[in-house]
């Protein structure tokens, strides 16, 4: 955590396509917010065309030194390659997450007031929803012993104790935050009924609940927490559930609030207070054209504030000044309807009318 007698030291990674328009907007953005130092470094496809590397031990170290690590987006056509031996831009996010230990990727889905009808869900089942899934990002069945032979196939599905308690917490402390301190529900979502990882799971988040008794704890088979996203997402705070249960459902989650360009994330990890980026990829069909939607960027921003640098109150300011430019008409293209009252504009417009309404 940063002390409070310097300024935060934030870790600028823009990575490729339209990555580099995003941060940029997002240093915009975090200048008008407070007083912040920033450490440039490549990562990507950019870090493989200067230094051979998607990520350098020296980026990684600086990571490591930072109070919080802003990522644009990796990856594009020129680094597109079918050789295994050649490097590859999405190497460094994977590099990153290793190195960082971030073993909890946070997803949080609130559509926002102005853009409720753009969701594929109607809008009086959608109003209210304000969740979170936290992710198991470094365990399970994706990190387990495989095997194959011509007419059979092994993924083990292995969790340890010390996994789950870790990742309990952090959904426990999420669900504190984002209560203000005063409480706040945790759904642990598994699937106890047919898998023993499931009853190990199941058994370790009940033995924590105790520590947090403001915090209301339930759990929900895995096929049924499908069911109720879509039929009754308000009824959720945090969501909290292994590596690929937790895949599958931030993606569902994801289409609660209809648009990719709107969908922050956090990664966090021991020791290290985060990784902070847009869910959304780096666009290369749109790169260097300044239409690009910054909002996923901003959001993410929220999350760094919220999460890195214990600056709730800032986080949401911001989260506050991306509702007021949406609620005030402006769309990017990507978020451009045509309806009545929208104004289409650019990174720029956007950017500059986020800081006003902040
Ligand atoms: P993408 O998310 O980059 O783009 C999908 C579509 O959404 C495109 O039409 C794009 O123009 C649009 N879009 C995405 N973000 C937008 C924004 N902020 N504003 C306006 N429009 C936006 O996904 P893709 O096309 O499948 O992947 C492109 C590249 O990004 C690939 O190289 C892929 O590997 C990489 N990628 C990186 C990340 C990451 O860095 N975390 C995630 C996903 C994909």
């Amino acid at each position: 955590m940063s002390d409070s007698s310097r300024s935060p030291r934030i870790v600028v990674l823009p990575g490729d396509g339209i990555g580099p328009e995003i941060v940029a907007a997002a240093i915009r953005l975090l200048d008008a917010v407070g007083d912040f130092e920033y450490d440039e470094r490549l990562i990507g496809g950019v870090s493989i065309d200067e230094l051979g590397t998607p990520l350098s031990d020296d980026a990684l170290a600086a990571c490591r030194r930072s109070d919080a690590v802003l990522l644009g987006a990796v990856g594009g056509p020129k680094w597109d390659t079918t050789d295994p031996a050649a490097p590859r831009p999405e190497q460094g996010l994977l590099g990153l997450r290793k190195g960082l230990g971030l073993y909890a990727n946070l997803r949080p889905v609130k559509p926002l007031a102005a853009l409720i009808d753009a969701s594929p869900l109607r809008r009086d089942r959608i109003e209210g929803t304000d969740l979170l899934v936290v992710r198991e990002l470094t365990g399970g069945i994706y990190f387990g012993r495989k095997d194959r032979s011509p007419d059979s196939a092994v993924d083990e599905c292995v969790y340890t104790t010390a996994e789950i308690e870790r990742i309990a917490v952090a959904a426990f402390e999420a669900a504190e935050r984002r209560a203000g301190g005063g409480g706040g529900g945790v759904t642990s979502v598994d699937k106890a009924n047919v898998l023993e990882t499931s009853r190990l799971w199941r058994e370790v988040v009940t033995g924590l609940a105790d520590r947090y008794p403001a915090v209301a704890l339930d759990h929900l088979l895995v096929d049924n927490a499908a069911m109720q996203l879509v039929a009754d997402p308000s009824r959720f705070d945090v969501v909290v559930t292994e590596n690929m249960f937790g895949d599958i459902l931030s993606d569902e989650a994801a289409m609660i609030s209809g648009s990719i360009g709107l969908l922050p994330s956090a990664s966090l990890g021991a020791g290290s207070n985060g990784l902070y980026e847009p869910v959304h990829g780096s666009a290369p069909d749109i790169a260097g054209e300044g239409v690009a939607n910054p909002l996923a960027t901003f959001l993410s921003v929220a999350m760094l504030l919220r999460h890195g640098l214990d600056r709730g109150a800032d986080a949401e300011r911001v989260e506050d000044a991306v509702e007021g430019a949406l609620g005030d008409g402006l769309r990017t293209a990507d978020l451009h309807t045509g309806g009545d009252g929208e104004r289409l504009v650019g990174t720029d417009e956007m950017t500059a009318a986020v800081i006003a309404a902040l």
